[in-house]
């Protein structure tokens, strides 16, 4: 690292005056081998600021009004700066400071909030040289606490003056430090586990496309050699999971992954896909009818000796797909359709089906999906479905999500988390958007006509954005149909607003000006970028499923979701939780101040005609 890290000078004298003081207890906390070890394994010490964190510095100083914020991560004789908002002129550039000048580490050794008004009058910091030579007075920390315990430094706010921190202070800095820990986690967790999936050790997703995607180049010299993707899923693993646990069902889970790690050949790769789909990728599958029997194997592997599970046997099954493609397919491409014939086995009664006709050449799939999109729209292949977004109190629909839905006579029915992408490729999206706006403001046009005073939430996709009128267009629609724009919500994604061009903040402006409100859709799964919510000109956030799905076991996840209900609060934003699946997350959300939600526990998204809307009367 050639970035220059300026410390203050370290006064010796004073510093080793002041050790020989120190109680016992904070002095060893600090330096506690294991605490130092947790610190030095998230390998941020030294390191470049980053964005991420420097959102949440620069948050803190400006909801709390103070003009210094850091998050400080205290080592066995200083602290290291990983953010910091604030330090100015000479201060600007110091990254460090000898834990002589460090409040901080108070928090981190008991580990406990350090809330401080006046440190002239502090017994536990009153002669901290940082009064003196940095100017602090005013202290509020929060101690980084992992989840292993480990408290490795400290999210703080600083103030040159007296003063006197009120419970919403503490608060702020309370759930701003959880999403600066479940940062760090995060980082912790890339760094361990960045290629491997944690339950079972095995190789993840993005491991093993970068297998697969090696192979792949390196297929291609003198002889054809092709590269083989066999996907496993468990059946019905859903039913191991409610009958003995999930705990019970984790253990099934190591346990099939050891078994296809045992019967597989030396250069295979095994890893696990997500829940209870595993894959494994090896070079070599020339042979088809070899390969369709390697893959016979390793269902039968899974299935034919029973797992037990309290002290009973219990028979799991499992279906297997394969697929083999040569050179210039890329490794996520091969997986993907190794997942989709191990799918398309489920419903033929477990059997091995081979997709090399259909799918082993998978960019001519992709060609073929793209054909068939095209014109979709003028075949009458695709309708609008509708999902209700509700008021989490009374479970009244305050409004609906539009969703692009298509069924190909070629392909049946295609999800839109396939076609959507396809058609961006194609240029196709803009058609598509603007067919699914259209069909959206009449059919909400028609329920309104009913009396019932709703909302319509539209997804827009980033090329959409691009077409410079826009907001013309948006306004024609809504002028066609009599509709206010108020009752309009445009749903973008954070990719939108991070690689925004000019055209697109401006039509996002201009749309905005007619009264239509702007939505940031699955938030928290890009950058969780907090400062868009201040920057951009957003009316709502909607909070990704993934959070949702997770509420109730990972605190993480519930303090993200408070983190973000206070912001939204002191922002003045609508926040909806997305993919509400059971009671417990519908009443955890609500407990949190979530207001609005929608899920299938309210309503999957319905065809126009199956969906009830009651009228309401209006105020
Ligand atoms: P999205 O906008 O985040 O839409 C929510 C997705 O979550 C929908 O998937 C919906 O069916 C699903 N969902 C809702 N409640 C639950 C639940 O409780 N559990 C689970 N597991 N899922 C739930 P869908 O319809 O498959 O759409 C996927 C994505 O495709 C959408 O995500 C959106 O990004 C995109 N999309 C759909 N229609 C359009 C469209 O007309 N235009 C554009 N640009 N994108 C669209
Ligand atoms: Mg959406
Ligand atoms: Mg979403």
């Amino acid at each position: 690292m050639d970035q220059k890290t300026r410390t203050l000078p370290h006064p010796t004298a004073i510093g080793e005056e002041r050790r020989a003081r120190e109680p016992a207890t904070p002095y060893d906390a600090v330096r506690d081998g294991a605490r130092l070890a947790a610190l030095h394994d998230l390998g941020l010490l030294d390191t470049e600021a980053e964005q991420d964190l420097d959102r949440y510095t620069r948050l803190a100083t400006d909801l709390l009004g103070v003009p210094v914020s850091l998050v400080s991560l205290v080592d066995a004789d200083r602290q290291f700066f990983k953010s910091q908002h604030g330090l100015e002129g000479d201060l600007a550039d110091f990254r460090q400071t000898p834990l002589s000048h460090s409040f901080c580490q108070h928090a981190v050794a008991s580990r406990q909030p350090l809330i401080i008004s006046d440190a002239r009058e502090h017994p536990l910091v009153a002669d901290n040289l940082a009064i003196r030579d940095l100017g602090v007075i005013a202290y509020a920390g929060m101690p980084l606490v992992l989840s292993d315990g480990h408290a490795v430094g400290a999210f703080c706010a600083i103030d040159g003056v007296p003063r006197e921190w009120n419970e919403r202070d503490v608060r702020i800095l309370g759930d701003l430090a959880a999403a600066v820990t479940a940062h760090l986690e995060l980082r912790r967790s890339q760094a361990e586990q960045g290629l491997h999936d944690r339950l079972t050790g095995l190789a993840n997703r993005a491991l093993l496309c970068a297998q697969a995607d090696q192979l792949l180049h390196a297929v291609g010299g003198q002889q054809p050699v092709s590269v083989g993707a066999i996907c496993i899923g468990l059946d019905d693993f859903r039913l191991v999971n409610d009958a003995y646990g999930a705990a019970a069902a984790d253990l099934v889970l190591k346990e099939v992954g050891e078994r296809l790690s045992a019967a597989v050949r030396g250069r295979d790769l095994v890893g696990r896909l997500g829940g209870d789909v595993f894959a494994v990728v090896g070079g070599e599958m020339d042979d088809e009818s070899a390969a369709m029997r390697f893959a016979g194997r390793l269902r039968d592997t899974v299935s034919r000796v029973a797992f037990e599970i309290d002290g009973q046997r219990v028979g799991v099954s499992a279906s297997v797909g394969l697929a083999v493609a040569g050179h210039g397919t890329s490794g996520s491409d091969l997986l993907t359709a190794a997942d989709a014939a191990m799918r398309r086995a489920k419903s033929s009664a477990g059997a091995v089906r081979t997709t090399c006709e259909e799918t082993g050449d998978v960019a001519a799939a992709q060609l073929r999906l793209r054909a068939a999109l095209t014109g979709a729209i003028s075949r009458g292949e695709m309708h609008v479905a509708y999902q209700p977004i509700v008021d989490l109190q009374s479970g009244v629909p305050t409004g609906f999500e539009a969703l692009a839905r298509w069924t190909s006579p070629q392909l049946g029915a295609v999800s839109p988390a396939v076609f959507i992408p396809a058609a961006e490729r194609t240029g196709d999206i803009a058609r598509i958007g603007d067919w699914v706006l259209r069909s959206a403001c009449a059919q909400l046009a028609h329920w309104r006509r009913d009396g019932a005073e709703l909302t319509m939430s539209v997804n827009v996709a980033p090329l959409q954005l691009a077409v410079p009128n826009l907001a013309k267009v948006v306004a024609s629609i809504l002028d066609e149909h009599g509709l206010p724009a108020s009752a309009l919500v445009l749903e973008l994604t954070e990719g939108v607003l991070i690689e925004g061009a000019a055209v697109q903040v401006r039509n996002l402006q201009s749309i905005r000006e007619l009264g239509v409100r702007i939505s940031l859709d699955d938030f928290g799964t890009g950058y969780s970028a907090l400062g868009y919510l201040k920057r951009f000109p957003i009316d709502q956030v909607k909070i990704d499923r993934s959070f949702v799905e997770t509420l109730e076991a990972d605190p993480r996840d519930v303090a993200f979701v408070r983190v973000i209900l206070g912001l939204a609060d002191s922002l003045g934003l609508q926040v909806v939780a997305e993919g509400i699946e059971n009671p417990r997350q519908h009443r955890l959300l609500e407990q949190l101040g979530c207001r609005h939600g929608q899920g299938y526990l309210f309503s999957p998204p319905r065809p126009a005609a199956e969906v009830v809307v009651a009228p309401r009367p209006a105020h």
